[in-house]
């Protein structure tokens, strides 16, 4: 449950929480965000979610609204007010309130700062683990800068909506030409017969999963082959294992695709080890 909210340097009761009807986050999705994973009360990747939000506001040219040490100080706040123990924390900045015009507004607005922690059943997660993801395939009907992690995630919504009206839990988004982009809020990952790891590069088309980079840390550090290469929906039915990667599920393996069984049908042995090593290559708040 959040319970308390922070909004523009004040914390607030959930239900009182609010911004301004012409918060440019509001009327044209001018705001991006990021979500950190809450394990045992540690933030996870903080640092490498701090860079991409930085990135995601150079992109927009919106000004970073206070200092990294700041958001951090609120993150850590929102976290500990909330008792989130296994959780997320979400931190959202828009170019602020300004009357309704397409162009930025002039300088002096003030980016807006939203901040909330919520729980997550720790128990339910592990169990959805445990039996793995069903996926369904859906056009990625994105714009051409899937890189910048802004909050327009109508085409996300519907992708997921049409999954869970089919029995899936999430979304795998493909492309012009037959390639698998990403998840509709996760990066999509494969195993190949032998063993090897695929996953699509960087650039416009999909964005930087911080799970992503850390999980081809611990590749790298187990010695796992890795390619970073686009991979087709036929690949993907016909692979070993299959999972995707998100703050919120770290690595979570899928066993369905289009209620087509992936190798044995249950979550791969690479995929399950992959998920209990994932936190010791992470960073951990102190
Ligand atoms: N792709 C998309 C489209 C997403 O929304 C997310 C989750 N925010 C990811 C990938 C995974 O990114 P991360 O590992 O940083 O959560």
């Amino acid at each position: 449950m959040t319970r308390v909210v922070y909004v523009n340097g004040r914390y607030l009761p959930y239900r009182e929480a609010g911004v301004h009807v012409e918060d440019r986050g509001f009327q044209f999705a001018d705001a991006i965000y990021e979500v950190c994973e809450v394990n045992e009360g540690h933030l996870v990747d903080e640092t490498r979610h701090m860079e991409r939000l930085e990135r995601s506001l150079g992109e927009l040219r919106i000004p970073l609204p206070m200092s990294r040490r700041a958001l951090s100080h609120v993150m850590r706040e929102i976290v500990r007010r909330n008792r989130v123990h296994t959780g997320l924390v979400y931190l959202q900045v828009t170019r602020g309130a300004s009357p309704r015009d397409f162009p930025f507004p002039a300088a002096g607005v003030t980016p807006t700062v939203v901040c909330l922690a919520r729980r997550v059943d720790n128990a339910k997660r592990e169990a959805r683990a445990e039996s793995g993801l069903a996926v369904k395939t859906m056009p990625d009907i994105r714009w051409g800068r899937c890189d910048i992690k802004t909050v327009m995630l109508l085409p996300a919504v519907l992708a997921k909506e049409a999954a869970a009206a089919d029995g899936a839990q999430e979304a795998w988004l493909v492309d012009s030409e037959g390639f698998v982009t990403e998840g509709a809020s996760s990066n999509a990952w494969i195993v190949d017969k032998s063993g090897t790891l695929i996953t699509r590069p960087t650039g416009n088309a999909i964005l930087p999963g911080v799970t992503r980079r850390t999980l081809l840390d611990l590749l790298s550090r187990e010695k796992i082959p890795v390619v970073e290469r686009p991979f087709r929906v036929e690949e993907a039915l016909s692979a070993r294992e299959a999972f995707i990667t998100s703050a919120s599920g770290t690595v979570m393996p899928v066993v369905l695709i289009n209620k087509v069984a992936i190798g044995n049908g249950y979550p791969g042995e690479l995929t399950r080890f992959l998920r209990s090593k994932f936190h010791q290559a992470a960073e951990l708040s102190p």
